[in-house]
């Protein structure tokens, strides 16, 4: 079992390890292990790693140490650390080297933690196996000739074989908990605005979150703590006032859509492995209520109108003039042809141009604004959900972690993947995905709770319940 971060912070504490030897022990399994599994893409520079060891032990010997002092933290490759490499997974940023810390980094940095490398991801964060990775596949850590999830593939990989207890990700449709679920560790994706977007390479900016992946889920609690909160950087971050919710309503009743679940295309043993987690929650002490959301099943249609949509005008500023490659052509539009043929992947090229097309003149009312339509009711549908239910559970994803290649040629089944995760993004809540179990072949499952608005809260109360169980 691997050591909690508590467990690491009394062992740093008392002097039982150094820094440099826990910075040194994990380093040494990655250069083990990620020849093989390839959950990295690259480590940062020596002078930077070494010149956080230097604060995390001042920090130690003054008294100020938090519980992620002296930590070795992996970073999905679409976070920013000023001076370092950060690719976003794609060709188009391959040299490119960050002007400036992301927020989330700044406060990793200045809550002591010993940032060491950078985690293999889809292209932009489109897809959910990274086989859209320019930079190769992440295996599963399971299964060598499984995918490891995604899009933050790499991040989820490189804590379930033990390369750092705690690294970062970014959920859009579900690329936090997706892999978490296939690689058998927790996941959590925030309330949207809840971590501060900001030095984070924007694929959906209305669904993009950050967070973090652990080994339990108080690691993950504790992570979350220091990287969540309002960030004037972030226009789209909650206000302090925004954050003040009621913390009553815990009444222990978790909200399950049978007949969302219950559907064709979800494993067998994905199935069963729910029912068996709910039945354990109920022997112990939750209650269970059948739920159903009207517009559910419209929630996969609606991110992949709105998704492309804002990935189109994201992706706008990657011309091959202000970052990373840059073919010149004769003209200027040439330029960006050449530049962006020749640094684009297949899938991003594909959203690209589905997000151009909902958003082309004679299109807009009846894809994109319609979307939004649906968007608002469904939000308006969880709200009422939540007034009787804490939390809402599903499987994270319907199906365990599936072969290298398996689904590489057909876009639509891997869509479907996000089924179950999908929703939450349209509607900003918070969910989780803990461990629940393994299939027949020793592949992790992920049970997926969902909460309202800024209740994370409840989402660790459970999970650590759960935990247990
Ligand atoms: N798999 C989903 C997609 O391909 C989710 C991606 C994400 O959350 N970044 O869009």
């Amino acid at each position: 079992m691997a050591k909690t971060l508590k467990q690491l912070n009394e062992d740093l504490k008392r002097g039982a390890i150094t820094v440099e030897a826990l910075v040194d022990s994990y380093k040494k399994t990655i250069s083990e292990k990620d020849k093989e599994i390839h959950a990295l893409l690259g480590m940062y520079s020596d002078g930077f790693v070494l010149s956080q060891i230097i604060k995390a032990k001042e920090m130690f010997a003054n008294g100020t140490a938090t519980l992620l002092t002296g930590i070795p933290v992996v970073l999905k490759d679409n976070i920013l650390v000023k001076g370092e490499i950060a690719t976003g997974g794609s060709k188009i940023l391959e040299n490119y080297v960050a002007t400036y810390d992301a927020t989330v980094v700044k406060k990793l940095k200045e809550a002591g933690a010993i940032l060491i490398g950078r985690a293999n991801m889809d292209e932009f964060a489109m897809g959910g196996s990274t086989e859209n990775s320019a930079y190769g596949v992440t295996k599963n850590p399971h299964d060598l000739s499984r995918v490891s999830g995604g899009s933050s593939g790499g991040s989820a990989a490189v804590v379930a074989y033990e390369g750092v207890t705690v690294s970062l990700g970014s959920d859009t449709g579900g690329s936090i908990r997706q892999p978490a679920s296939f690689c058998g560790v927790v996941g959590l994706k925030t309330t949207y605005g809840n971590v501060s977007r900001y030095g984070v390479m924007a694929m959906g900016s209305s669904l993009d979150q950050i967070g973090p992946f652990g080994n339990c889920v108080s690691d993950v609690e504790e992570v979350y703590k220091i990287i969540s909160g309002y960030d004037v950087m972030d226009s789209t971050s909650l206000s302090e006032e925004k954050r003040k919710v009621k913390t009553e309503n815990t009444k222990k009743i978790i909200g399950i859509p049978n007949d969302f679940i219950n559907r064709e295309g979800v494993d067998v043993e994905v199935l069963a492995n729910f029912n068996e987690s709910i039945k354990k929650l109920e022997a112990s002490g939750y209650t269970t209520k059948n739920i159903s959301i009207e517009h559910l099943e419209k929630a996969l249609s609606v991110y992949y109108i709105l998704m492309p949509a804002e990935v189109s005008s994201n992706l706008a500023r990657y011309d091959g003039i202000r970052y990373g490659l840059s073919n010149p052509g004769e003209t200027s539009i040439r330029s960006y042809f050449e530049s962006r043929t020749a640094g684009f992947g297949a899938e991003v090229r594909r959203r690209i141009l589905l997000g151009t097309y909902v958003l082309s003149s004679g299109y807009y009312d009846s894809y994109y604004n319609k979307a939004n339509i649906v968007r608002e009711m469904l939000k308006k549908e969880f709200a009422k959900v939540f007034l009787d239910v804490d939390v809402i559970a599903t499987p994270t994803s319907p199906i365990p972690a599936f072969k290298i290649g398996e689904k590489s040629n057909d876009p639509l089944a891997m869509y479907l993947a996000d089924i179950f995760t999908v929703p939450v993004n349209i509607v900003g809540v918070p969910a989780i995905s803990i461990p629940s179990g393994i299939t027949k072949n020793n592949l992790p499952l992920g049970i997926q709770f969902i909460a309202s608005h800024m209740r994370e809260d409840l989402l660790f109360t459970i999970g650590a319940d759960f935990e247990k169980l």
